[in-house]
Parts: C-alpha cells; sequence; structure tokens
C-alpha cells in the first residue's frame, strides 16, 4: 500500500532542523499501525509526508504504486481525496458550518451536487451515532461528538488509508475508547490505519507499533512478535 525509503526532511527555519532522518517504513494494506514517540520526534512531520500535506528532501515515497515527489498542489490534492482520510487532534472542524456540511465538505472537492453530498453526510452521520445532530454547529458539540463527526467527514470519501494524529489527545477516556473502538472497526472493515500517538494505550490497539525516536525507526513490533500471541 505504502512504502517509505530513506526519507529526509528539514524544516528550513533560520535554524535548519534534521526532522526525519532516513525513514524507511513498509505498509500493507488492510494493517493497522500506530507511529508512536515523544514529544518533537517527529511523528506529525511523518504524518504529514504520508498524507501529502508535505513534501519530503530526500528519498521516496510510493502509495498505491505511484510515486509522490515533487507533485504540483492540485495532484496532491486528488490524491489526498482518493486516497486518505485524515483525523486530527483538534478535529479541525468548520466552526461555522453545521454536522452535516462538515461531513459533506470533501464531497463538494469533488464537485458532487449539494443535495447528494448532503444526503450522503446524514447517512455517514448516522453510521457515527450522530444522524439527531445534523443542524448542530461544532460549538453545541462534545469533544467525542466533535471527533466522529471528523471520524464521518474523512470516511465519505471512502478512501484507502485513514491516517489520525493525535485522534484521542484531547477526549476523556472514556470517549477515548469509543474513537479508538470505531477506528478497530474499520480495520476489520479492511481500512489501512495508521494513528500518531504518544499514549501507550491507544498504540496498543494497533497491530503493529512502530517507534520513532529523534526521526528515525528504532523499533517497529507486531503485537504477535512482541507477546508470542495473537490477538
Ligand atoms: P511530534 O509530532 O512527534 O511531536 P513534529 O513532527 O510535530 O513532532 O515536530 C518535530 C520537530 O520539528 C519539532 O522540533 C518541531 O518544533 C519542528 N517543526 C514541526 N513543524 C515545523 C515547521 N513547520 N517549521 C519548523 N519546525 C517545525
Ligand atoms: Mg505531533
Amino acid at each position: 500500500m505504502l512504502q517509505l525509503t530513506n526519507i529526509h526532511k528539514t524544516y528550513n527555519a533560520a535554524q535548519p532542523l534534521h526532522v526525519l532522518k532516513g525513514i524507511n517504513l513498509h505498509i500493507e494494506e488492510g494493517e493497522f499501525v500506530a507511529i508512536m514517540g515523544a514529544s518533537g520526534s517527529g511523528k506529525s512531520t511523518l504524518l504529514n509526508v504520508l498524507g501529502i500535506l508535505d513534501d519530503y528532501d530526500e528519498g521516496e515515497y510510493t502509495l498505491g504504486g505511484t510515486l509522490i515527489k515533487n507533485l504540483n498542489e492540485s495532484k496532491a490534492a486528488d490524491y489526498r481525496n482518493r486516497m486518505i482520510g485524515f483525523i486530527f487532534q483538534s478535529f479541525n472542524l468548520i466552526p461555522f458550518k453545521n454536522a452535516m456540511e462538515n461531513v459533506a465538505l470533501p464531497l463538494f472537492y469533488q464537485g458532487v451536487s449539494r443535495k447528494k453530498r448532503n444526503a450522503l453526510a446524514l447517512e455517514y452521520l448516522d453510521k457515527v451515532g450522530l444522524k439527531d445532530w445534523a443542524d448542530h454547529y461544532p460549538n453545541e458539540l462534545s469533544g467525542g461528538q466533535k471527533q466522529r463527526v471528523a471520524i464521518a467527514r474523512a470516511l465519505i470519501t471512502h478512501p484507502k488509508i485513514i491516517l489520525a494524529d493525535e485522534p484521542t489527545g484531547a477526549l476523556d477516556s472514556k470517549t477515548t475508547v469509543e474513537v479508538l473502538d470505531m477506528l478497530s472497526e474499520l480495520h476489520k472493515q479492511g481500512m489501512t490505519i495508521i494513528v500518531v500517538t504518544h499514549e501507550l494505550d491507544v498504540g496498543r490497539k494497533a497491530d503493529r507499533i512502530i517507534n520513532i525516536i529523534d526521526g528515525q525507526v528504532v523499533t517497529d513490533k507486531t503485537e504477535y512478535q512482541e507477546n508470542g500471541k495473537s490477538k
């Protein structure tokens, strides 16, 4: 599904900062992977590269057989739209759009008519248990509800991969479990899921944990290898 080979990235601020230092990673279709590491280790930078939200300087990234390198913005947007659903710690909902409109937004960028995208958005809100909240605005929703709206928005384009950056970082423990159960369910349905987290409880839900220290992969373990038994 995706392959990173010797990926390097430096942020060119006043002091250039070499953040990704030769990342090699192969993720198969249908895997549920957690990327773990301390704050500042480069997890979000890596996820942004995977999500074609940011460029890299060296190495190669192939996604679904396509080399993702020096794409112009419209090509990048096209791959993102077709392949990837995003979930963020801060939900990234648009405050002046209601739940239905937020979920429908990716379809707007695909040129789907308003009627059709709103009907689909209601379907996806129903899937995450929020059908009755369609006309509520983000500030009228709890953190868990906001993240469920964001999950519905991520799913509405039928992405091949879900990329989640600290998806439970702003949630209490009960809501964290709800959101993780939702990701597990998507994994069971065959979706590829990559979650960035610094919380071990969250990482343990995945089948494979990749640890990053200072921009390098230091361990890469499936639960099977780690515990000598399958889930
Ligand atoms: P993590 O998600 O693991 O906490 P990040 O990938 O966000 O780490 O950041 C890695 C390092 O890169 C940090 O030192 C951070 O301050 C720096 N960094 C992140 N984004 C930028 C940016 N856009 N410009 C300059 N430095 C950045
Ligand atoms: Mg981060």
